[in-house]
Order: C-alpha cells, then structure tokens, then sequence
C-alpha cells in the first residue's frame, strides 16, 4: 500500500484528516517535530490555526501520514508523549 503524506494547508483538510481513524499528524515547529494520533488533543483546529493559518506557516507546518514508522522516518519525529502513537 502507497503511504500518504500530505501537508495540511486549510481548515477543510485539517478537520477532513482529524477525522481519520487510521492516520498520524506530523507537527513541525521551530523547535521540534512530533508525531500525534488523530485524537490527540494537541492536534486541534486553535492550534493549527495560530500556527499555520495565522502565521502562514512561518512558524509551522502539518502534515498527515498513514503510516506511522514511515511518517517518523520521512520527518525524523518523535513520538508525542501525551498519546503515545503505536
Ligand atoms: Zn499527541
């Protein structure tokens, strides 16, 4: 199966790929790269847009990915804590 990732640029396709069951959120900053599931609270839309919408990216980008150990390759990210992807 093909991997998806696919930078998130609008609110449609924020709230499209939060939805997703099956899938990974890749949060770059300034400072650090990290992989969430989808329902990790810290992968929310007020998030997404102070630093993405607001800041035009400036400061940070999102991206969604189907598969976890592909996604922490490609971006070299660690795993979030908080809701521990597996
Ligand atoms: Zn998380």
């Amino acid at each position: 199966m093909k991997k998806l990732n696919i930078e998130i640029k609008s609110e449609e396709e924020f709230k499209h790929y939060k939805a997703y069951r099956d899938g990974y959120f890749v949060i770059i900053d300034t400072t650090r790269r990290v992989i969430h599931t989808t329902g990790c609270p810290y992968v929310n839309i007020s998030n997404f847009r102070e630093k993405v919408l607001k800041n035009a990216s400036k400061n940070g980008w999102y991206y969604f990915t189907d598969g976890l150990v592909e996604g922490r390759e490609m971006f070299r990210a660690e795993k979030c804590k908080h809701c521990r992807p597996e």
